[in-house]
């Protein structure tokens, strides 16, 4: 029986409510805070079973996080919110003692970059106070990890090649719309692209790398080497691997659209003048595009997102596939939210679940794939992310 706060009312934050909601055993009391109060309220309303209180927060703001904590006393912060937020608010944790989990690293707003190195600071400083911070447990990175850890403990001696595959054969019916937060998405996928091979990382022109994989039950789709910040860790806590690369799909009409964004200049955060005050092109964009928790009414299809591991053991080569398939409507039905928030969400929720009953121990900051991944893969299915496993089939890569 446990307290959580839950920060960030997007769509991913209305899965983690609803799926928090659902389960009273382990969340006994939920307060959802976010900038705006009143999507709080439409959350609590709609999917909050009568059990979560809403409050305003701006989690920029560390002495109101602080005052908030210490008012509602959980004893653990989901942080759905933006990867901007992660430091104020793990030192929010931090001076209040309070475990903290997130789905994605930290990002300062004014230079697009993805590393660990700004969390991973911290850790000494959780382990002396005796709390723990739990990054990246949303699906991608999340259970792409925990995928990787449990096929680690199950099924090789050695992994020496991983590839993360992520597909989302969806269709919105728009004519471009992202799945998450557009600010965020577009800042990720209009990097160049890096995976890391023979003890260094590559790095290409963004979507350089494309090919056509088959996903289950989707088919072929055109895929391509983008940098996602799992790899970073990954391949610190599974160092015989010899390559690890992430493959996403995108549409050749998303990529145009894409292009198009990123030739007139709408994909810059630096700030430009307009009529004497300063906008952010890319901020703007996010206010114009579709907002990726209304998508999921029309959206049909499915994503499908997994690992693709070759290695040793018991000294032969083996290869092993491990994924999940996740219906857009499906989630619609249950959460009021489109697949991909879906699939952030209920992992988040996992993983608290795993904080919260001591399946997942420990002082410090870590990365999802350093605890025990049985018991989460144990649970996963029954939330509505089930999984399937392929032993020595053709990879393909
Ligand atoms: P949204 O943009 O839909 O929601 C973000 C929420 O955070 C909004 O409610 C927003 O408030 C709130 N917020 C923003 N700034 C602050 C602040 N300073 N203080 C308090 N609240 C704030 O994003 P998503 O729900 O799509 O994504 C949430 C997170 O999940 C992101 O960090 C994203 O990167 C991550 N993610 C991770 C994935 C994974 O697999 N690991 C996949 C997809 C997403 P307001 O409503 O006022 O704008």
């Amino acid at each position: 029986m446990s307290k959580v706060l839950i920060i960030g009312a997007g769509g991913v934050g209305r899965v983690v409510a609803s799926k928090c909601a659902g389960n009273p055993d382990v969340f006994s009391e939920i307060m959802l805070a976010s900038r705006t109060q009143s999507k709080c309220d439409v959350i609590a309303k709609e999917v909050g079973k009568g059990r979560i209180q809403t409050a305003k927060l701006d989690a920029d703001n560390v002495p109101e996080t602080v005052a908030l904590i210490n008012q509602f006393k959980p004893e653990l912060v989901i942080n759905v919110a933006l990867p901007y937020q992660d430091l104020n608010i793990m030192d929010a944790c931090l001076e209040t003692g309070v475990n903290y989990l997130d789905t994605a690293n930290y990002e300062p707003r004014d230079v697009a970059k993805f590393e660990y190195s700004w969390q991973w600071a911290y850790h000494d400083r959780f382990k002396e106070k005796g709390i723990m911070a739990v990054l990246g447990c949303g699906f991608d990175p999340g259970v792409t990890s925990i995928y990787t850890a449990y096929a680690a403990k199950h099924h090789f001696d050695e992994m020496h090649y991983l590839d993360i595959v992520d597909c989302n054969a969806g269709d919105h019916g728009k004519a471009f719309a992202t799945n998450f937060n557009p600010e965020i998405n577009i800042r990720e996928i209009t990097q160049k692209g890096r995976y890391w091979e023979n003890g260094k990382w590559v790095e290409t022109e963004p979507h350089e790398i494309k090919k056509a994989l088959n996903y289950p039950n989707i088919g072929p789709k055109n895929s391509y080497v983008i940098y996602h910040e799992e790899l970073e860790s990954l391949v610190k806590n599974y160092p015989t691997l010899k390559r690890a690369r992430f493959w996403m799909t995108f549409g050749d009409e998303y990529l145009t659209h894409l292009r198009v964004i990123q030739n007139i200049g709408m994909a810059r955060i630096d700030a430009v003048k307009y009529k004497g005050i300063d906008i952010i092109p890319l901020e703007f964009l996010k206010e114009v595009l579709p907002n990726p928790g209304d998508l999921g009414e029309n959206y049909t299809g499915e994503t499908s997102i997994g690992c693709r591991i070759r290695g040793v053991k018991d000294g032969k080569e083996k290869t092993y596939y491990v994924w999940n398939n996740c219906l857009h409507q499906q989630a619609y039905k249950e959460t009021g939210t489109q697949g991909v928030s879906y699939t952030t969400g209920v992992p988040a929720m996992l993983g608290a679940m795993m904080v919260l009953t001591r399946k997942w121990k420990g002082k410090g900051v870590f990365n999802v794939e350093e605890f025990d991944p049985d018991p989460f893969m144990e649970r996963i299915g029954e939330f509505g992310l089930p999984w399937k496993e392929e032993i020595n089939g053709d990879l393909e890569i």
